[in-house]
């Protein structure tokens, strides 16, 4: 997870299954309207040919009601060209045609939907192509030549319509992903996504066996220092910190304010000595900041590593914590780690 406001886990962007499922319910429809049709129409001309299209459909909403794991070409396929094939197949032997053309907005709206622009441009011209024949072959030319290019556009502006929203929609969802995750003044992670995140690195460590350490930290005396500077000059210190934390690790490290004033670094392959070594340079850092700054800014930290008896994410979050407190205790600008009594001192501050 990046050091930057990271986007909380969300759903996939197409939901394939969600189409799968989708598709089952537009083909039994289609199927049960083409069979109402020759029911009721009662010509004998093309009822073959449509009760055969309907038996088809029945049979993929079958195959896709079943086949739960399919890949994802298949799904595709049945939504996108074999939907078309079988409205064009529907159209060729509906007599008379009626508003048969009109299934034409079903594959339209999956595809303006769950396709991609290459999905809807192959889709419209296999829409020409099999559409044009079903007319050609199976009605009077003269009369569906208006039909033919009504329809064509109805279904295309049914797709780019749908496309474009669901563009959008897909958009927003992201930007209230990220939203949902970014603290808005620091711009890193807030607690919410970094409980998600550290229980994903907690489970990767485990699983690699690799070591993984906690550092969270609360700066000093930060309510004397809004008090004395103003809450704005606040604001601009936490931002400072914020950026020594980001200047420190980069992409692949969970970095995160996790309160007002309180900080979190998730780090991976990394031991007790590896996390002591990384509090010290944010301590010098942050020193080399107060030295031009009026502010004089220092932080305690407490360190927690994967081990026995903090081995979950609530146990070393709670360790960690503990640890703090000790440094806190033991005069602040210290850091210690999980079962000390003592602290070490940080980098003196400026
Ligand atoms: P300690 O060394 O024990 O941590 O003392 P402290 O003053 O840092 O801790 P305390 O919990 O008493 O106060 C935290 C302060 O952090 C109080 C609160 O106003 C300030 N704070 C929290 N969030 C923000 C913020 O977003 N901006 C500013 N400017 N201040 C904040
Ligand atoms: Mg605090
Ligand atoms: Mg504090």
């Amino acid at each position: 997870m990046s050091v930057d406001a990271a986007p909380l886990e969300t759903q996939p962007l197409t939901d394939f299954d969600e189409l799968r499922r989708s598709l089952v319910v537009g083909y039994v429809v289609t199927a049960i309207t083409a069979v109402v049709a020759v029911l009721v129409v009662r010509t004998d001309r093309g009822n073959v040919g449509l009760l055969s299209v309907a038996g088809f459909e029945l049979g993929i909403a079958a195959f896709l009601a079943i086949g739960r794991s399919l890949p994802v070409w298949v799904i595709r396929l049945s939504a996108f060209a074999v939907a078309v094939g079988v409205v064009s197949a529907v159209v060729a032997f509906a007599n008379p045609m009626g508003p048969a053309p009109l299934y034409y907005i079903w594959p339209a709206l999956t595809c303006g939907h769950y396709g991609t622009r290459n999905d809807a441009r192959l889709m419209m011209v296999f829409f020409a192509i099999t559409f044009g024949l079903a007319l050609g072959v199976a009605h009077d030319p003269q009369v569906p030549v208006i039909t033919y290019v009504s329809m064509l556009s109805i279904a295309g502006l049914v797709l780019a319509v749908q496309h474009r929203d669901y563009a959008r929609m897909r958009e927003l969802t992201r930007q209230l992903a990220d939203a949902a995750a970014t603290d808005g003044l620091t711009r890193l992670i807030n607690r919410r996504a970094f409980t998600d995140a550290f229980a994903r690195e907690v489970e990767r460590a485990c699983l690699v066996g690799l070591p993984l350490s906690l550092i969270v930290f609360d700066l000093d005396h930060f309510k004397q220092l809004n008090d004395r500077f103003g809450h704005a000059a606040g604001d601009d210190a936490l931002c400072a910190f914020s950026s020594i934390l980001r200047e420190q690790w980069s992409a692949g490290d969970v970095v995160a304010r996790i309160g007002g004033e309180e900080f979190a670094v998730v780090l991976f392959d990394t031991d007790f000595s590896g996390a002591q070594d990384a509090v010290d340079r944010i301590a010098q850092s942050l020193r080399h900041w107060s030295l031009a700054s009026p502010m004089i800014l220092t932080t305690s930290a407490g360190i927690a590593s994967l081990g026995p008896g903090t081995s979950s994410p609530l146990e070393m979050l709670v360790a960690a914590d503990r640890a703090l407190y000790v440094a806190k205790d033991a005069g602040r600008n210290r850091v210690a780690q999980v079962g000390d009594r003592a602290a070490r001192e940080l980098a003196p501050a400026a």
